[in-house]
């Protein structure tokens, strides 16, 4: 018998906890595979909790974390995983846009031996066009600035063996950026494309300040590349203005007095914006440093049926 666990983040979902349930309880019930789902409820305001509550009375498969607020995505999906006891462990979204009928292509895949085995979302009609075109040009860019090389499209969707677990469980990092610390880790990976469907019921609860949150999270994690922006810049303006000396000279022998504020202001200006886009770059890993320093718990329970 292989035990696994199937965690699930969860904000606002009442409307699809019970659908995802029951799929994917048809789907694994005949199997040799004993499951427990590990719902996690990211401080939601509606009636979720009440729905896990009540789920988890009837179903002893079903054990539930509530956080007590909205932690993120990301986070729910650390303690889902610092929660599960399976063999191997399946995360997934609790919309029914990965579909359950993946799992047992990929319990087959942990069973062949694999560590890792992620999905890629296939290019789809259903997800708009503005999405897939922004997440492949951020792909891109992540993939240039970093040293690890993350597909476009991928998701977190994902089985992980329960040795690859202990090793993200004892990861102290405080930004998490799991499609990125995944394939950092390294061991024998495989990946699954699949068709995203709709969501079941409601609205996507990534909004654009928590989708560009990930996205810069993506890259301040994994790459240093933005700090050397700063150091770049600085040589190759200077060595521009070099080029000044000739054109200072000639002004001087011919006379020429010094005219014109607007070209002084313009440079002014432009350097004052660069040296301070600069000091943002810069500031941005300070926080993460300053963040990580505190060793806040990266999560609080407010509780949970979990022993
Ligand atoms: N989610 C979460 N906390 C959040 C936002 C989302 O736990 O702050 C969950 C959400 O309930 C879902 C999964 O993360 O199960 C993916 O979110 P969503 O489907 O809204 O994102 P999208 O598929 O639109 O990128
Ligand atoms: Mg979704």
């Amino acid at each position: 018998m292989i035990n696994v666990s199937i965690v699930i983040p969860i904000y606002n979902e009442e409307k699809n906890i019970l659908l995802l349930v029951q799929n994917i309880s048809t789907i694994l019930n005949t199997t040799k595979y004993a499951y427990q789902l590990i719902l996690v409820d990211d401080g939601s305001n509606d009636g979720t909790l009440t729905t896990l509550q009540n789920l988890a009375y009837q179903n002893n498969t079903i054990k539930y974390i509530s956080f007590s607020r909205n932690f993120g995505h990301q986070i729910a999906l650390k303690a889902g995983l610092d929660a599960a006891t399976g063999d191997c462990v399946i995360s997934m979204d609790g919309d029914m846009q990965h579909p359950p009928e993946l799992l047992l292509p990929m319990l087959e895949k942990y069973e062949q031996g694999y560590d890792v085995v992620y999905t890629i979302r296939k290019q789809h009609e259903d997800i708009g066009y503005i999405k897939q075109k922004t997440s492949s040009m951020y792909y891109t860019l992540l993939n240039k600035l970093s040293e690890v090389q993350v597909e476009n499209g991928a998701a977190d969707f994902r089985l992980l063996t329960q040795q690859v677990l202990h090793i993200i469980r004892n990861m102290p990092e405080q930004d998490l950026f799991f499609r990125g610390i995944i394939k950092w880790i390294g061991f024998k990976q495989i990946a699954i494309e699949y068709n995203p469907k709709l969501r079941a019921n409601g609205s996507t609860k990534y909004t654009y300040k928590k989708m560009f949150t990930l996205a810069l999270n993506g890259i301040l994690s994994f790459s240093k590349k933005p700090l050397y922006l700063a150091a770049y810049l600085g040589i190759g303006f200077s060595a521009l203005s070099l080029l000044y000396i000739p054109y200072i000279t000639i002004s001087l022998i011919y006379g020429v007095t010094i005219s014109g504020w607007a070209s002084v202001i313009a440079t002014i200006t432009f350097f004052g914006g660069l040296q301070l886009l600069l000091l943002g770059v810069i500031g941005l890993y300070i926080g993460r440093l300053f963040m990580q320093s505190k060793q806040r718990p990266l999560y609080i329970i407010k509780e949970s049926n979990l022993a």
